[in-house]
């Protein structure tokens, strides 16, 4: 069969592969669908994870259970199921504690096991199946679930960081993907206002649809200043971070636009920097409380199935933000492509294999 495998720094391509092999509690999915994410691309350009080398890439995909190891119980062949970004074994006692590390521990580029590889080829095997796979219920289509197991669990996950509170004043700092679903999940949160700062048109757009009350366009002048304008110089309960560019930057901003006893939530993935540098100052200097956290997506097959229930019964979709359909596996190279052309109008394409 095909994988497509990351074969150098800069360079990933179809290739065959040998179908991975299962055990006992694992599954082998067909994926029906897949998406490509920014965090394909650093894998690819930058190697970000030198353990993908030689490896099937890819971690957004949906499928359908091809054949089970003797052991799976819940999941029947042909059954629609959403595939995890990270795969957890979930049997270990600290992913049982809840360490986020735990939840990546049969990831594709964290593992050793030749039968872990990516989302990217045509039967992929999925780790201890109960756990780690999740039913896709009637009704939800496959670009919806997909856009759930990194883009709709990141933003999320960092949300539940946030601890929004009924009619809180939060801040989404980044309206790509991530952040939308920040928005989006902010709004289910309660939160009373939701200040998205972006400045791609399309993208401010769909922060509008997905609850965002204000818009910050950052390229029109100070975010911190732009944003105390609007609250009357009180700072806001909380912060997403799902920005690109500077961490510290970023970071800082966030810490200042907050309040003492108010949350950061960072859930971007700044691979270009060594070292973050926050002014003392946002901290009162160190004797006051604010929290900042960097929270990875939840795994798991409960967490996801949760977040597909609230799109099946249409407390959210992730559909409006998936900008492109593409057709076919030869369509991948094309959507990582769009990934990284930074088209103004790309947001989340979405490869179905028909
Ligand atoms: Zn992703």
């Amino acid at each position: 069969m095909k994988g497509y495998v990351l074969q150098e720094k800069g360079r990933a391509d179809w290739q065959e592969v040998p179908v991975p092999e299962i055990g006992p509690f694992d599954a082998l999915v067909r994926p029906t669908a897949v998406a490509t994410c920014t965090t394909d691309v650093h894998l690819i350009d930058a190697l970000s994870l030198p353990g993908a080398l030689g490896k099937v890439i890819g971690h957004e995909a949906v499928g359908v259970v091809h054949e089970n190891g003797d052991q799976v119980t819940d999941f029947q062949v042909g059954d629609r199921v959403l595939l995890p970004a990270g795969l957890a074994d979930w049997r270990h006692p600290r992913a049982q504690r809840g360490e986020a590390k735990y939840h990546q521990s049969r990831s594709p580029y964290f593992s050793d096991d030749p039968r872990n590889g990516g989302w990217f080829s045509e039967l992929v095997a999925c780790y201890d199946a109960d756990s780690n796979l999740a039913h896709i219920p009637d009704g939800v289509t496959d670009v919806q679930a997909v856009a759930v197991d990194d883009m709709a669990a990141t933003g999320f996950t960092g949300v539940e960081r946030m601890e929004i509170q009924f009619g809180e004043v939060v801040v989404i700092m980044g309206v790509g993907p991530v952040g939308l679903m920040g928005a989006a999940g902010a709004a289910l949160r309660g939160a009373g206002r939701i200040i998205a700062v972006g400045s791609r048109p399309a993208t401010m757009e769909l922060a509008k649809q997905y609850g965002a009350t204000d818009l910050i366009d950052y390229k029109a002048g100070d975010v911190h200043d732009q944003i105390m304008a609007l609250t009357g110089g009180v700072q806001v309960d909380s912060v997403l971070v799902a920005s690109g560019g500077d961490a510290s930057d970023q970071i800082s901003t966030a810490m200042r636009l907050t309040k003492l006893g108010g949350h950061v939530s960072v859930v971007s993935g700044f691979f270009d920097d060594e070292t973050v540098t926050i002014p003392l100052e946002v901290w009162n200097y160190g004797v006051m409380e604010k929290f900042l956290t960097a929270a990875q997506a939840n795994q798991g097959r409960d967490w996801m199935e949760r977040l597909l229930l609230l799109i099946a019964n249409g407390k959210f979709d992730t559909a409006p933000m998936v900008t492109h359909v593409l057709h076919g596996w030869d369509a991948l190279s094309d959507s990582l492509e769009l990934m990284r052309s930074r088209d103004q109008n790309v947001v989340k394409p979405v490869v179905v294999i028909d």
